[in-house]
């Protein structure tokens, strides 16, 4: 479960000023989207209606055909984990920062969850910025590996629909690799909506979107997007 409809989506920050200007298309139960298209074009707008930071202007967005309109934040936040682009660590453990996904995880469930996103080795440890009463310095992350906690506590909450916002930031080949393998584990089998920068990282989505000006200029999948281009 947890399909996703977007159906004639219109959206503006400023009324002048139309971002999304009809946007439709399906995510099928289990499947994987991606959006791709130049900086700007609205992409992340798209993933910010769906976790309903805000509501939409005219058309509708549905999960398991249910008006996002109807749906409390609380129950979607239920529903929908977000792994961001940029991730903000709170002021305790990495592995707190994971439990934080489902509270009620036993020690072995969160630990699980830290081997997929490869953070095992530094669970224990505070992130820098906060210090331990012992003075203790905390271990600075780089935005790969603050991603990769975040990606864990998105594996331990294993929520039906994922919406994952892939950095921007020149990572490594190796970190990029790493992401990305984390990533598979976590979308297989589940409803995703990928951001995407680079074409390259999503060949293996159900269908690619590429979103021009707010509107979807072109769709498919990266084989046929290729053939095309
Ligand atoms: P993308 O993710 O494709 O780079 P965005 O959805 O972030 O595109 O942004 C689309 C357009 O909306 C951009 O012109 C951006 O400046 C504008 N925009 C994004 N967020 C806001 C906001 N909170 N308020 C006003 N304008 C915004
Ligand atoms: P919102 O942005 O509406 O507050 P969330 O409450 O889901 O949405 O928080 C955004 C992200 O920050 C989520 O990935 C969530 O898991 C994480 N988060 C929020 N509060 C904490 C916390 N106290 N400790 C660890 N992670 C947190």
């Amino acid at each position: 479960n947890g399909a996703i409809t977007f159906k004639d989506v219109h959206f503006a920050y400023d009324p002048a000023r139309p971002i999304l200007k009809g946007i439709s298309f399906e995510v099928p139960a289990g499947k994987t989207v991606a959006v791709v298209g130049p900086s700007g074009a609205g992409k992340s707008t798209l993933s910010r209606l769906l976790y309903r930071f805000y509501d939409v202007q005219s058309g509708t967005i549905t999960i398991d055909g249910q008006d996002l309109r109807t749906v409390t934040q609380k129950s979607l936040r239920k529903v929908i984990g977000m792994v961001p682009q940029d991730t903000v660590l709170f002021n305790d453990t990495i592995a707190y920062n994971v439990r934080y996904g489902r509270p009620g995880a036993s020690e072995a469930e969160v630990m699980a969850a830290a081997e997929i996103a490869q953070i095992g080795d530094f669970i224990r440890q505070l992130p820098e910025g906060f210090e331990t009463k012992v003075g203790e310095r905390g271990l600075k992350l780089s935005g790969g590996e603050k991603q990769r906690v975040a990606i864990a506590r998105t594996v331990l909450k294993s929520p039906p629909v994922l919406i994952l916002d892939e950095a921007t930031s020149a990572l490594d080949t190796t970190t990029e690799r790493e992401i990305q393998a984390a990533l598979d584990v976590v979308s297989k089998n589940r409803t995703t909506l990928v951001i995407a920068h680079r074409l390259s990282t999503v060949i293996g989505a159900d269908e690619i979107i590429v979103l021009k000006s707010g509107v979807i200029a072109e769709r498919g999948t990266h084989a046929e997007l290729l053939a095309r281009n």
